[in-house]
């Protein structure tokens, strides 16, 4: 069986503890590789690889930084039809959503932090005549980088990049669930010409090696992208030794249509919106408000839509969706679902496994499932259930349309259709959300400021967000 294998002081190791985790590929139900069951060993020599490297990459001469960072980004491009595949095969998305999503976003995010890097500058402020402040924008040290396993590299590299870019070093660790493509990212970090240390991908547990990385008393800064409750943990871990933090964390996204909305864009949209990667996207919208006057004739539609979709080999240009990404999730998700009929809702379409055909007999495959009846307060509409799961519900103005959006404890990402340009920046100020998108559903520009508000999250990530994280600012006064 393959082995993956820890990427440390810009070697290909195995772990020292000797010992694997099984990782599964969903679409099979079936073990494939084995990963590298890392623990604090393995965080320490990485730690301390990347603190010897730490002095000449941070002096390194920025044009040659970005320089590294944009081979990495081109390797990607070269490889892109194998990290997809390789995608697909980990995380159980289908492989044409691999080739046009997550490899390419990857190689973008290496790309763009290679290109903002030579652009990011620090401000200087007049005083009066005989007073000057100037600000300079330092890297910090080591940086402890844990990704989720929904947009495996895509995730990742959007840490990394700009972690590396302002001439930190990094170690990394992906999510246990879909560790290829980072495994893969560390051959082509060692093509690219990576000076030793400076990027370290260890392998393992949550709880192992992830802690070991929040743990470690060389790690200064931690970004996180994962759970509420992973990042509550992480926030209880490393803020008395006040590490620089930032976390991105789960949602319960809002989807709110009105009735003077573009209604064939947004219902081709909110079935993307609902359904992309199996519904395992942080920024899916999973509870869906409709304005009453058109509650029916958009329910219809949606229902009869989504009732059409293909649940199918991700290896297939066919299937709209693959599988759920692991065994663990998938009986969540059912359990969500079951737990939404003794709440009293009603199943439009969906809610039950699809069993496929042969190989992918022990895959495991949800068919897309929309629920109407619910109270905004159940727990059906409180959770993140993270999967092809959505529900509808009625408003008739919108006040109560606001009321409803803000009616979580999350605040990651909103989407409000409507062609009423006063109601959508009403809603849009009102609204509680790190991210709205108004006609439209994840239109990225890296430039913007990404994370979320209220329990999605501390901080933000993207573009000169990124980088403020990763260095430290300080003002110098001179009075002459
Ligand atoms: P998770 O919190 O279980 O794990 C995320 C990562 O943290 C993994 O690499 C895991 O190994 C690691 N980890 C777990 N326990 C740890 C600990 N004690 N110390 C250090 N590291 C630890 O999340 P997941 O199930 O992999 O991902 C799904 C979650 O991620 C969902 O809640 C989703 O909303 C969220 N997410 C958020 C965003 C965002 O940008 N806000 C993006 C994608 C996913």
């Amino acid at each position: 069986m393959f082995k993956l294998k820890n990427y440390i002081n810009g070697e290909l190791v195995d772990p020292v503890s000797g010992e694997y985790i099984d990782n599964y590929q969903p679409a099979t139900g079936k073990v494939y590789s084995l990963i590298p069951r890392s623990n604090e060993r393995d965080v320490e020599q990485a730690v301390s690889a990347a603190k010897e490297a730490y002095p000449k990459w941070s002096s390194m001469r920025t044009e040659k930084r970005s320089k590294i960072l944009q081979r990495l980004s081109d390797l990607i491009e070269q490889n892109l039809d194998e990290l997809a595949l390789a995608e697909s095969k980990d995380n159980g998305k289908p492989v044409w959503l691999a080739k046009s999503v997550d490899i390419p976003r990857a190689r973008d995010n290496f790309a763009f932090f290679a290109s903002a890097i030579k652009h990011f500058a620090s401000e200087s402020h007049r005083t009066s005549d005989s007073i000057i402040n100037f600000t300079t924008r330092t890297p910090i040290g080591v940086a402890g980088c844990v990704s989720p396993w929904n947009l495996p590299l895509y995730l990742f590299s959007w840490k990394v990049a700009p972690a590396l870019a302002a001439g930190n070093t990094v170690v990394a660790k992906p999510s246990e669930v879909t560790p290829m493509t980072a495994y893969k990212l560390s051959e082509l970090c060692i093509e690219a010409g990576f000076p030793k240390g400076v990027f370290n991908i260890v392998h393992g547990l949550g709880g192992e090696a992830g802690n070991a990385i929040v743990e470690h008393k060389d790690v200064k800064m931690v970004s996180f992208t994962g759970g509420t409750s992973t990042g509550a943990h992480i926030a209880r871990t490393a803020a008395p030794m006040f590490k620089k933090l930032s976390l991105e964390l789960g949602g319960k996204n809002p989807n709110v249509i009105f009735a003077d909305c573009d209604f064939d864009k947004a219902l081709k949209t909110t079935l993307n919106s609902s359904f992309a990667n199996q519904g395992q996207i942080c920024l899916c919208g999973s509870r869906i408000y409709i304005e009453r006057s058109i509650y029916e004739k958009f329910r219809d539609a949606f229902v009869h839509e989504v009732s059409q979709m293909v649940v199918g080999d991700p290896m297939s240009d066919q299937s709209r969706m693959g599988a759920l990404v692991s065994k663990p999730h998938f009986e969540k998700v059912k359990g969500y679902i079951e737990l939404a009929k003794e709440e009293g809702g009603t199943i439009l379409t969906g809610g039950v496994e699809v069993k496929l055909e042969g190989e992918l007999s022990e895959g495991w495959y949800l068919r897309p499932t929309v629920i109407e009846g619910l109270h905004e307060q159940c727990r059906t509409n409180q959770e993140e259930i993270f999967g092809p799961v959505v529900t509808l519900q009625p408003f008739d103005n919108e006040e109560e349309a606001l009321r409803l959006a803000n009616s979580t404890g999350y605040g990651l990402a909103s989407t409000i259709w409507t062609q009423d340009i006063s109601k959508a920046h009403r809603m849009a100020d009102k609204i509680e959300a790190g991210i709205v998108w108004v006609n439209c559903w994840l239109v990225r520009d890296l430039r913007t400021p990404f994370g979320g508000m209220k329990n999605s999250g501390v901080g933000r990530e993207g573009g000169w967000e990124a980088l403020k994280f990763f260095t430290e600012a300080k003002n110098v006064c001179i009075k002459y």
